[in-house]
């Protein structure tokens, strides 16, 4: 299906549910002459605005601007695109292998002068990137060696190769694998011992999650999974992956071939 087609169906001249052609009620109560589905074209039209702000990286304030709706309006439309991102990408998950790199970060926090490991108010980070795949992040409680072995054993295959930063955390992986740490002064830009690679997912990450004020510390890893979800599929184009996912789970009905 095209975006053409998407755009159709969004905006009621396509039922959502049938798919079938409809015509005109009125300016905002649209029914579908097949299925007797009933929608509102003032919200489907919203909505479809308000997924290709998201899709372009807009804050929720500037979106409800620009789409002329309110702010909690495009706030819960951005709550409900999260989430459908966050379920994406936890049905993506597999185990990562082969080299790795491994990598922690720290989101957020408004004191200014600490700033790093241990700095107050932020939200310890902890990612590994396969190098011939894509980026596995999550948000965890501290960066203790406990906590962190527990995220690579989950989340990787024993064997793999793990280039690292050389904090403590990492010191006893080579029970799990390879470990090469990376020493930043010696070994800069020297063939494969390099952790360019999620140091390049951290800058991406933290330029989108700059713009966003205000994130209770329980819906951070909502935030989170978006980035995971945005930089593992960089390629491809966000607002399709998105809108074929909303229109399945607006339509549970309809059989997907
Ligand atoms: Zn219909």
């Amino acid at each position: 299906m095209t975006l053409e087609e998407y755009e159709r169906h969004l905006v009621g001249q396509l039922c959502w549910r049938c798919h079938q052609a409809t015509h005109q009620n009125s300016a905002r109560q649209r029914q579908c002459p097949s299925c007797r589905a009933k929608w509102s074209y003032h919200r489907r039209k919203t909505e479809w605005e308000l997924l290709r702000a998201f899709a372009l990286s807009t804050t929720a304030h500037h979106a409800a601007r620009v789409v002329r709706c309110s702010y909690p309006t495009a706030y819960a439309a951005y709550t409900r695109f999260r989430l459908t991102l966050q379920a994406m990408t936890d049905e993506e998950k597999r185990p990562l292998l082969g080299a790795l790199e491994r990598d922690e970060s720290y989101f957020g926090g408004k004191r200014k002068g600490k700033r790093g490991r241990g700095a107050g108010g932020k939200v310890p980070v902890f990612g590994i990137l396969e190098r011939a795949g894509r980026v596995y992040t999550v948000a965890v409680p501290n960066c203790s060696k406990e906590t962190l072995m527990a995220k690579i054993q989950a989340a990787t295959v024993k064997g793999s190769v793990f280039y690292t930063d050389e904090f403590a955390s990492y010191n006893d992986v080579q029970s799990h694998g390879k470990h090469v740490p990376i020493n930043h002064q010696e070994t800069f830009g020297v063939g494969a011992a390099h952790i360019n690679g999620i140091e390049g997912f951290w800058s991406y990450a933290k330029r989108l999650y700059r713009h966003v004020h205000g994130v209770e510390p329980g819906n951070f890893p909502l935030y989170l999974a978006e980035y995971e979800f945005r930089y593992n599929h960089r390629g491809e184009h966000l607002m399709t992956l998105l809108y074929n996912r909303l229109i399945r789970a607006a339509a549970p009905t309809q059989t997907q071939p």
